[in-house]
């Protein structure tokens, strides 16, 4: 009993303390990754239990896998795409547009291509790996929004390979493969951004995928601080100034108690409400 209270109690700390630095800071950013869409149900690459119709998704996630046959890859991407349709954004998603809104945070850079951090209400995302709801043309320039477009109930029925309507090439899922480097204008950005962060909030991801890696790091070498939420230690851990562990929406719904109370009045931080656009309208 005494143990559950001390370990409550130290965690609580961390929730002040995490409070404390978000409500102080001038310019903060997040850092997300496939932790924080785990309470929203989406299957983690890592997390596929076994094969996908006798393959590894680490197989099928890949330049030679699409030349060679992209029904095959194809048909892998519907099904995840179908799947992560159906995933609602959880506490943590809405605590960062929350954030935002308040203006606390200035943008949030993943590693998920889920969409989910857009559907929760953040508006500034920076997407390292690639937007699952995206196709792009293997030939030209074109690229679409299926979700925004409204095609994506007729995409996922087609039964043909997904074809360009500006040229006729291929389509092919807007996403980061394994071997292929990350969008060259996002990782600027996200970098840009860590330069300038005083702050960066990490949560659910293992830190140690480079060089989206890099980005808590150049922040903690420009001065700023780190806090982490993970359910366990990651690669960041060593240079987080907080560590907060437990899953995403928790941690999340808990540390936002902490920054509206000081916000309110509690700790003389209230001017911070009239800096942007308050929260729930
Ligand atoms: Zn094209």
């Amino acid at each position: 009993m005494g143990r559950i209270f001390k370990v409550s109690r130290s965690a609580n700390n961390m929730l002040e303390e995490a409070a404390r630095l978000l409500v102080k800071s001038r310019f903060a950013i997040a850092f997300t990754g496939a932790g924080i869409s785990a309470e929203s149900g989406v299957p983690t690459f890592r997390g596929f239990n076994g094969l996908w119709k006798k393959h590894r998704p680490e197989e099928l996630a890949t330049p030679e896998a699409f030349e060679k046959d992209p029904h095959l890859v194809w048909s892998f991407y519907k099904w995840r795409m179908d799947l992560i349709r159906k995933a609602k954004p959880n506490p943590a998603h809405y605590a960062l547009a929350e954030l935002e809104g308040i203006g606390i945070l200035k943008a949030v850079v993943t590693q998920n291509v889920d969409d989910l951090h857009r559907e929760a209400g953040s508006r500034n995302v920076v997407e390292l790996h690639g937007n699952i709801f995206r196709v792009r043309c293997t030939s030209c320039s074109y690229k679409e929004n299926l979700k925004e477009s409204g095609r994506l109930e007729a995409f996922l029925a087609e039964r043909d390979l997904p074809k360009c309507p500006r040229c006729g090439s291929l389509l092919r899922p807007d996403v980061v493969w394994f071997g292929e480097p990350l969008p060259r204008k996002a990782l600027e950005e996200a970098f840009k951004l860590a330069e300038t962060a005083d702050l960066v909030l990490v949560i659910g991801t293992s830190g140690v995928v480079y060089p989206a890696a890099y980005v808590p790091q150049i922040v903690k070498e420009h001065g700023g601080k780190v806090i982490e939420v993970n359910t366990e230690r990651s690669g960041i851990t060593p240079i987080a100034d907080v560590f907060i562990r437990g899953r995403a929406g928790e941690v999340m719904e808990g540390l936002m108690e902490k920054v509206r109370v000081m916000l309110n009045g509690g700790g003389g931080f209230s001017d911070r409400l009239f800096r942007g656009r308050g929260w729930g309208d």
